[in-house]
């Protein structure tokens, strides 16, 4: 084993630490993780843990979930500065004001949201289980979906209902065009294009498949195909690749690699575990009210 892999277990056990990575982690993250997954494989991990440290190679919306889901552990993000701009395009002042023009609707959330939004919101989701999640509210509810326009897009069409979106959208996702698609599918037109719910409305029309990464790693695992076009964030192709070998895998564009998922390194793995920073914690106030939509939303998962 590499000597910053063997510090890195070493450091793991002298401080009871668990490493989780989000699929869209560079591979060498992936590699060492302890837990890779999507945003509610990840949420569910975080939340059955028994180690008293978790750090979290992902963005700080997923660490902050992890905050809230385990008060008394410890949950680091090896890089402060890596967000989700997604997650900042609104705020629970903006959400408070959104609730007071649409009294009585329910607010539904994607999990890449802040803590504040998540504590103003009733029910929480993520990619893989947010049409489960709204096809179990009372039928004649208005929702608002929070931040991204474009998964709530796509769950109003999977589920018919009435959705307030608010214009959030992944920056990440919206690079993948649809001419990348068109393009993809002359080049290997045997190949299935797996598109991410985050992806915009004309790239979601003319996918085969629409799935959260989670899924993808499913769906791949039960299809007979031999080749893929990935309209996501780029790392799950890692992912896809060490799970599946026999399948060969075409990124939709080379474009679509989310910088700050790529702020995550070994070295800061490693100073993370040795310094125990950066500590992300949570108001308890907002702890409290945000883990009430976090946890309706794990009671609840998707049929696939
Ligand atoms: S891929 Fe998009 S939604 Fe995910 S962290 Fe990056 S910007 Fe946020």
């Amino acid at each position: 084993m590499d000597a910053a892999l063997e510090k890195i277990e070493r450091l793991k056990r002298e401080r009871n630490a668990v490493i989780l990575a989000h699929n869209y982690q560079p591979g060498e993250i992936q590699d060492l993780a302890d837990f890779c997954g999507d945003s509610l494989g990840l949420s569910i991990e975080a939340s059955k843990t028994d180690a008293k440290v978790i750090v979290f190679c992902g963005v700080r919306f997923m660490a902050e979930t992890a905050a809230i889901l385990s008060p008394g552990k410890t949950v680091l993000l090896p890089e402060k500065t890596a967000g989700c701009p997604m997650a900042d395009m609104i705020t629970a002042e903006q959400l408070r004001q959104l609730k007071a023009k649409y009294p009585g609707a329910i607010v539904v959330c994607y999990v890449n949201s802040t803590a504040d939004v998540k504590a103003e919101s009733d029910y929480c989701c993520t990619s893989s289980n947010a049409v489960a999640v709204v096809d179990s509210l009372p039928a004649d509810k208005k929702i608002l979906f929070v931040p991204d326009r474009n998964l709530g897009s796509f769950v109003a069409e999977r589920t018919g209902r009435d959705i307030e979106l608010w214009p959030g959208y992944c920056t990440t996702h919206v690079c993948i065009t649809e001419d990348d698609i068109r393009k993809a599918r002359q080049k290997w037109p045997d190949a299935i294009v797996m598109s991410h719910p985050e992806c915009t409305e004309p790239v979601r029309k003319i996918s085969d498949e629409l799935l959260s990464t989670g899924q993808m790693l499913k769906f791949v695992k039960k299809s007979s195909a031999k080749r893929y076009i990935v309209a996501t964030e780029k790392g799950i192709i890692h992912a896809l690749r060490k799970e599946n070998p026999d399948a060969e895998y075409i990124p939709a564009t080379e474009r679509a690699i989310c910088p700050n998922m790529k702020k995550i390194t070994i070295d800061k793995v490693i100073a993370s575990l040795e310094e125990l920073k950066e500590r992300i914690t949570v108001d308890e106030q907002i702890r409290v009210k945000a883990k009430e939509s976090l946890d309706r939303m794990i009671e609840i998962l998707p049929s696939d």
